[in-house]
């Protein structure tokens, strides 16, 4: 197909966005630069194992809805599968296995003894009551319940789902094995044995990542201008952390549009006033397009929300220095070019955002050993962790001249390379 793209140039063919197809290129593409053997490739490209399920949950009026779901196991070859499970009406088949490869980086990025898994349920929560999200939340479980389990594959909040849900899944579990286990699943609920700083982890972890960015590209962050698109479990927190360490919040975005004031945002307001989906746009008149929120004069942007946001129509037009990937996949293969070549320091979503799968660990690991670590101790191994992996991932890329996501997947990929190759899989 032939169309015009972001350049005006009208004989370039459209780019894909398709996140399975982009995410393969670049593990071909890592494993090349490694020099694995095509097995691996083979092996790694796709999901070890991808179950479909159909839910039948009974609704509220009294009618029955049967809801498709998938759970994908990427690659066990470390340990067992983790990765969180999102229920949005946009879910595919592709996406969710994507979803389960870069949970699989993002574990060798932050070195943790697990494989990448994801799942995820096409349907709309925002309009779901609360005992149908309960039934929706039991019913996935009782339809997945063969294929995970605390050392087999441990699912996790993600869009659109939170503790009560994890709580809800965590009993239905603990029901069918008829035994108490809470290691499960993470993301629970403090008092079900959750962890402190899992709510807040993923945005922990982005400002981690955001602060190394920032030293490198010789940026302060006092008073730096930064715009956060979504305002998600990731993008809320995120805001409120970089308003504390004394950046300027000028843009916020949510599904349904964008708020923008140079003078920067009054981030408490905002977070007192989002409801549990993050939305709180629709309480204003002024606002502005998620496409213009991209573009405004910035020094740090975060995509916060969902896939294919920067693309080669707007990559050109972004001007940020720093671009920090909060969401999952939110910048193509071409605009990761041209934000590169435009010398932008672009952090990937596998080093950006891997700051909730690592304090997930940590509630496994305390929920494993029946012993709990203060807040203090929790923050302390994150900031521990995220520091090496950044650094890790920007020498990676130095040294071997090569983009940052090309070389966050050069770190992510050779754990999981290696174990397969000592079980004698390739
Ligand atoms: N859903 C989160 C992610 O995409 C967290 C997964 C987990 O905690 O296992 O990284």
């Amino acid at each position: 197909m032939v169309a015009q793209n972001g350049t005006g140039n009208q004989n370039v063919e459209a780019e894909k966005l398709d996140v399975l197809e982009s995410t393969q290129t670049v593990i071909k593409e890592a494993l090349d630069k490694l020099g694995y053997p095509d097995e691996v490739y083979e092996l790694l490209k796709e999901p070890m194992r991808m179950m479909t399920v159909r839910i039948p949950v009974r609704m509220d009026d009294g009618s029955t809805k049967i809801f498709t779901g998938y759970r994908a196991q990427h690659n066990d070859s470390v340990g067992p599968t983790k990765g969180g499970v999102r229920f949005h009406p946009e879910v595919t088949d592709t996406e969710v296995k994507a979803l389960s490869i870069w949970m699989s980086l993002k574990a060798g990025i932050v070195d943790l003894p697990y494989g990448g898994g994801k799942g995820g349920i096409i349907c709309d929560p925002r309009n779901m009551s609360f005992r149908e999200l309960e039934r929706l939340s039991r019913g996935y479980v009782r339809a997945i319940s063969q294929i995970v389990g605390p050392t087999k594959d441990i699912p996790a909040p993600d869009v659109f789902t939170n503790s009560q849900i994890m709580a809800w899944m965590m009993d239905e579990y603990s029901r069918i094995r008829e035994f108490d286990s809470p290691g499960f699943i993470t993301g629970k609920p403090l008092v079900l044995g959750g962890s402190h700083g899992r709510e807040s982890a993923t945005a922990k972890g982005v400002t981690i990542c955001i602060r190394e960015a920032a030293k490198k590209q010789g940026i302060p962050l006092e008073g730096a201008r930064v715009v956060v698109q979504g305002f998600g479990n990731a993008g809320s927190f995120l805001a409120k952390f970089m308003h504390d360490e004394g950046a300027k919040i000028i843009g916020i975005s949510d599904a349904y549009g964008a708020l923008y004031d140079p003078e920067g945002l009054d981030i408490d307001y905002l977070l007192d006033r989002r409801d549990s989906f993050g939305t709180v746009t629709k309480l204003f008149k002024n606002t502005i397009s998620n496409k213009e929120l991209l573009e405004l004069d910035c020094d740090i942007l975060v995509p916060a929300a969902i896939e294919n946001q920067i693309t080669e129509q707007n990559a050109h037009n972004i001007k940020a220095q720093i671009v920090v990937e909060a969401a999952n996949g939110p910048t193509t293969l071409r605009a990761t070019k041209i934000l590169t070549d435009r010398g932008i320091l672009l952090v990937p979503d596998v080093l950006a955002s891997s700051g909730g799968v690592t304090v997930s660990y940590f509630e496994w690991v305390q929920n494993n050993q029946g012993f709990y670590w203060t807040e203090k101790e929790v923050d302390e191994r994150l900031e521990k962790v995220l520091i090496n992996s950044f650094n890790n991932v920007y020498n990676t890329s130095k040294n071997r001249k090569v983009n940052m996501r090309l070389a966050a997947y050069m770190v992510g990929v050779r754990k999981m390379a290696e174990a397969s190759r000592f079980r004698g899989w390739i």
